[in-house]
């Protein structure tokens, strides 16, 4: 159990690579709190699924991430709550594909805000209580496109490149008061995300939706293979761990090889 008595709040949780992550967190023991959109019942299932399995308190808070108040109010609940985030997760995050010069300006908005800003709001709230505490842990999801990019997604890899960008600096910054930022950066996940891609990218580069698959995700992974949610929450895990205290301002590509191109 290495993070009994540990808080932990992970951003878009309430779906994929989110709730991956903090269902790896409550097997360690720490309480958590949820946050992203979905069906009030479904959510609810999941918070009180968490605790029984668990026996950890989970808490839900559906703030949008695209709005610098609502967020404000999240932190200040959860903070208010627990004393201070011991574990902050930026994982909530959007796509949009389609070329540059078609690019809809409601979101190339949408995916700054989401992806990029809403992880400078979460961290400047919550470290003050962090460096209170002198320790903290701060995990930013990023993607390998953080490090490389794919045409048709310009928003999302400037947001990405943007985090890894956040996540060195403040890193730096934090280096004395027992706090590590790291981002970790998955290759292609079969989550609900990447699903509703596989239909814009087969119009963007009119192709099939099978050869999106085979040509364009996999192609660019190795190993051939999906990364795994459970892999991801496993880094996460290890991130957020006292052994992990002297791994900060990294950028750790979990992507079946896609990078080392
Ligand atoms: P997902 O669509 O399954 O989950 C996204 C989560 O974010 C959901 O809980 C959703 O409700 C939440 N969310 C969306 N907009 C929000 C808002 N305005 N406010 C609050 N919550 C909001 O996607 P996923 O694949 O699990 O993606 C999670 C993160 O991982 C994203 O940052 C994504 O960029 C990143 N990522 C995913 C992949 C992949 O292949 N799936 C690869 C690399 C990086």
């Amino acid at each position: 159990m290495q993070l009994k008595n540990k808080t932990a709040l992970v951003t878009g949780s309430t779906s994929g690579i989110g709730l991956g992550i903090a269902r790896g967190f409550a097997r360690e023991g720490a309480n958590v709190i949820l946050n992203g959109f979905g069906d009030a019942a479904e959510i609810e299932g999941i918070r009180s699924g968490l605790e029984r399995e668990f026996a950890i308190k989970a808490r839900y808070d559906g703030a949008d991430m695209s709005k610098a108040e609502a967020i404000e109010g999240m932190m200040g609940r959860a903070i208010a709550e627990f004393g201070a985030i011991d574990v902050l997760v930026n994982n909530a995050g959007i796509q949009h594909v389609a070329p540059v010069d078609e690019f809809p300006l409601a979101k190339w908005d949408a995916i700054i805000a989401i992806n990029l800003t809403a992880a400078f709001h979460t961290t400047r709230l919550a470290l003050p209580a962090m460096k209170a505490r002198k320790s903290g842990r701060i995990i930013n999801v990023a993607s390998a496109h953080a490090l490389v990019a794919s045409p048709f997604k310009s928003a999302y890899v400037a947001a990405k490149h943007g985090v890894a960008g956040l996540t060195k600096t403040v890193a730096l910054e934090t280096a004395e008061h027992g706090i590590t930022v790291n981002a970790i950066c998955p290759g292609y996940v079969l989550t609900p995300l990447v699903e509703k891609q596989i239909p814009d990218t087969a119009k963007a580069r009119g192709i099939s939706e099978a050869a999106v698959v085979r040509d364009v995700l996999l192609a660019a992974q190795p190993t051939k293979q999906f990364v795994t949610v459970e892999q991801v929450a496993a880094l996460a895990v290890y991130l957020a761990s006292d052994a992990a205290a002297s791994t900060t301002g990294t950028i750790i590509p979990i992507d079946g090889g896609w990078t080392a191109h």
